[in-house]
């Protein structure tokens, strides 16, 4: 089990890091760019030699953060001697690389975090790791420049859908407001990460053919094969969040094509089953609200898998 860390704690290991290697997950989301980048120029400008790592290609709607482009995939020839995961609530979602023999530190804010980092920062009420990251740099009176700033509110703002969803607090506005008094373009996040190619708009008549609705009518559930994902697979929230809004649903799935036996499935669900547990079922997890998992199986074999498990929990309500 990894020892917790309090803030006291985590800034003592942070300032005594001297070469640093800050990592996001694969299937990098907008929190993990943005809470990567964010501590890395944080580092940075405390001295400490901070390289940014992601071990997936980095959507190239993320490119209007300064320094996206240059977060690298393997690891440079260099002596770490502190490994950040960033978002990562499990190891496995840092991806497959030789990590340096050093004790890794992981700054989180999934509940279903296992503690399997060797010292674990987790704040399970923060809607995005970038609202745990402001909050800090805050406290400690850590300079926050505009571009910390742009990528820290793009943390903040693609992790609880633009303020609407249930993990949006007080905090997370507080927080996110004093970011933009530092120079997020509010504006410039919401058209970079919402625009897209019209190709991944002439997929979704094929998306949305495959629209079912279970469980009478509180389960939507779409799909997206190879073709679907080559379209549109930068743009895969976009299809959720459509297929979300269906009223009266609780409950959402999303299956996507990875590869002809491997198969990847978000669940979202509004106020009362907890698709955290729902997808630790088969092997992910995440949050209450928003979780994932992989399944070794192809499209066809991973939908009959899972839809009933996710059929019976929204009509018996494994609540939370
Ligand atoms: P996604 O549907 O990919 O947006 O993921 C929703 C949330 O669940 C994110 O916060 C992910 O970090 C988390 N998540 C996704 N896949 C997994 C997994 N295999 N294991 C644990 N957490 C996951
Ligand atoms: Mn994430
Ligand atoms: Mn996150």
């Amino acid at each position: 089990m990894a020892t917790m860390l309090d803030r006291a704690a985590l800034r003592r290991r942070l300032e005594a890091a001297k070469t640093a290697l800050v990592v996001g997950h694969i299937k990098p989301d907008g929190d993990c760019i943005g809470s990567v980048l964010a501590l890395t120029e944080a580092l940075r400008l405390r001295g400490v030699d901070a390289d940014a790592l992601i071990a997936d290609d980095v959507a190239a709607k993320f490119y209007y953060l300064d320094g996206a482009a240059e977060i690298v995939a393997t690891i440079p020839d260099k002596a770490y001697d502190t490994v950040l995961f960033m978002d990562l609530s499990t190891a496995e979602r840092a991806g497959e690389l030789p990590w340096p023999a050093v004790p890794i530190v992981n700054i989180d804010h999934h509940i279903s975090n296992p503690g399997y980092a060797d010292e674990l920062y987790l704040d399970a009420t923060a809607a995005a790791v970038g609202e745990i990251l402001t909050e800090l740099f805050l406290e400690w009176d850590w300079e926050i420049t505009p571009t910390m700033a742009q990528a820290l509110y793009t943390a903040i703002a693609t992790d609880c859908g633009f303020f609407k969803y249930a993990n949006t607090t007080e905090k997370t506005m507080r927080v996110a407001a004093a970011l933009l008094a530092r120079g997020a373009d509010q504006a410039e996040v919401a058209q970079r990460t919402e625009e897209l190619p019209p190709a991944a708009l002439r997929v979704l008549p094929q998306i949305m053919a495959t629209l079912t609705m279970e469980a009478d009518g509180a389960l939507s559930a779409i799909t997206m094969d190879e073709a679907a994902m080559a379209a549109g697979g930068d743009y895969v929230d976009t299809y959720l969040e459509l297929a979300r809004n269906i009223e009266g649903v609780e409950v959402t799935l999303q299956f996507k094509y990875a590869e002809p036996e491997k198969t990847y499935v978000s669940f979202r669900s509004k106020t009362t089953v907890d698709v955290s547990a729902l997808a630790a079922e088969f092997g992910g997890g995440g949050h209450i609200r928003a979780a994932g998992c992989t399944v070794w199986k192809s499209l066809a074999d991973t939908i009959s898998t899972v839809m009933p498990v996710a059929v019976a929990w929204t009509h018996h309500g494994r609540r939370h």
